[in-house]
């Protein structure tokens, strides 16, 4: 089954309603599938065979959600990117993925111009002045293509990992496993009615992109925003002005910032049925802030980019009701706590995430070694620990493994330590990491944004009222900002790196 049934799908459902908003520019559903159907024709033409690889390297764009679709339908194989990675980054997973043809705009087109040059270079945007989509057009060929036929096991998209550690990876996401990710959404989160529409405002080249098949397979709205520089304001205004039923997805982050924003309570939202955050933990104290704002309609999800969205879900109603949780496995999803060794732990015990089910990557994209440390016997070993709760179900995710911090012996989650600082009204975000200590083996160090001026004994001694002492901050470093990468995500990565040279309170 190719995955681009959906649009087929989708288009006959629509019933009349738009399937791309972008900036006042309008896509019906039969002009998307005719595009779509058009643009994978083109890249025929140009050489493309069924099975080659097409990078998208452009901000939030309908001509990225067309190539995409273009690639499911003509059998090309997606390689969405973060366009704000580095040109030697991309020239890496270009060269890694061995993509055929690369789509580009005007902020990523110098970048694409240092590739070597079988790499084919389609321009979304043409440089100021000259016709915008001229380069783009003329890949659409006159007559459109028949839908390639494609094994189910067949790779669609080439999901490169963040790369917090070395190099990036391509999780090789089939048409089965994009398919079965479909279906446990709909089954799972939400069956997506008649009339409703999608607000991306995350970047379609990873999390955001994936809500595009539930959404499209159901003939929904998608509202595009430029990705680039998130504003709460002209989120919210958008909700309003698009009567948005379904914010796509977003990290945590973005979500508190809406929340916080001053204006919040002069948009109207009464239209909006459902959010579904996730990508990164939800802390608690953010959570019962977001319900607070927009009502029950929050839905947390766990997954990751090598089984996408669909590991975990906790449903709206859910949410208050088992603090700390990301939910339960979707249907069709077996789930497992281990050991290090592979073993199972006792009951309630944390241990890694192990999971199997029709949404796991086929594996790393050229790259056996990693597949089998991550693969083993059909389980992906996710690299997160949590534990179950083992008489209702639900997970409970601690950390990244390689973000638990070892000091004098002892494991802290960073998580329970940053869920006890965001319970201080002025403490606004927080990262917990562990850096080398001669003393320790690692010590805790918090990093913080606060609304208002704090001393770090306050916020130690608030650890040290709901924790183990040996969990509490040895020092505190208080930021104006986290640093996030594009998806919202804090990259502990880079504070762990910097905090030799910060300026920090150090509390013995
Ligand atoms: P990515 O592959 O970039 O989407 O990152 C996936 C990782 O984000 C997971 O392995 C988790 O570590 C983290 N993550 C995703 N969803 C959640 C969640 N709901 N709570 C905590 N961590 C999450």
């Amino acid at each position: 089954m190719n995955v681009a049934h959906l649009l087929v799908d989708g288009s006959r459902r629509a019933g009349g309603a738009d399937a791309l908003v972008f900036e006042g520019r309008r896509t019906s559903y039969p002009e998307l599938v005719d595009r779509v159907a058009r643009v994978a024709a083109g890249l025929r033409r140009l050489g493309l065979r069924p099975g080659d690889r097409v990078a998208l390297l452009l901000p939030n764009r309908p001509e990225l959600v067309e190539m995409l679709w273009a690639c499911f339908w003509g059998g090309f194989v997606a390689v969405p990117l973060n366009w704000h990675l580095h040109p030697d980054e991309i020239a890496y997973v270009v060269e890694q993925s061995g993509a055929a043809a690369i789509l580009v705009s005007a902020e990523t087109s110098a970048a694409a111009d240092m590739l070597p040059p079988q790499v084919r270079i389609i321009r979304a945007t043409a440089a100021e002045g000259t016709d915008a989509s001229t380069a783009y057009s003329a890949v659409a060929a006159a007559r459109p293509l028949d839908m390639a036929a494609v094994d189910d096991a067949d790779p669609a998209w080439l999901f490169y990992t963040s790369g917090t550690t070395g190099r990036p990876k391509g999780a090789t996401l089939s048409h089965r496993n994009l398919a079965a990710m479909t279906a446990a959404y709909h089954a799972d989160i939400d069956p997506v009615a008649p009339g409703s529409s999608f607000l991306h405002a995350a970047p379609l080249t990873h999390g955001s992109g994936l809500y595009l098949l539930p959404a499209i397979g159901r003939g929904a709205t998608n509202v595009i925003s430029p990705s680039g520089n998130f504003s709460p304001g002209d989120y919210l205004g958008q909700i309003e002005r698009h009567k948005i039923t379904h914010a796509a997805f977003l990290a945590p982050t973005m979500l508190n910032r809406i929340v916080r924003d001053p204006q919040f309570a002069k948009y109207g939202l009464s239209g909006l049925r459902s959010i579904v955050v996730g990508g990164a933990p939800l802390y608690q104290e953010d959570l019962r802030a977001a319900v607070n704002a927009f009502g029950p309609i929050i839905t947390q999800m766990y997954g990751q980019g090598e089984a996408p969205m669909t590991i975990t879900v906790m449903p709206p109603g859910d949410a208050l009701a088992h603090p700390g949780s990301c939910g339960r496995p979707f249907g069709g999803i077996d789930l497992r706590i281990v050991a290090q060794d592979g073993s199972p732990v006792p009951d309630g015990s944390d241990g890694e995430v192990i999971v199997r089910g029709a949404v796991v990557m086929n594996g790393y994209w050229k790259n056996p070694k990693a597949t089998a440390e991550t693969l083993v016997d059909g389980w992906l070993h996710t690299g997160d620990i949590g534990h179950l709760d083992p008489d209702d179900g639900y997970l409970y995710l601690t950390d990244r493994a390689k973000d638990v911090i070892i000091t004098g012996g002892s494991n802290v989650y960073p998580r329970e330590v940053e869920e006890v600082l965001l319970t201080h009204p002025a403490v606004r975000e927080v990262a917990v990491v562990g850096v080398p200590d001669s003393e320790w083996g690692e010590s805790v160090v918090a990093y913080v944004v606060t609304d208002r001026t704090l001393g770090a004994d306050e916020l130690v001694g608030l650890c040290k009222a709901h924790l183990a002492s040996f969990k509490k901050p040895r020092s505190v470093v208080f930021v104006d900002d986290l640093p996030k990468n594009a998806t919202g995500k804090i990259v502990k990565r880079q504070l762990r790196e910097e905090t030799h040279l910060a300026d920090r309170q150090i509390i013995r």
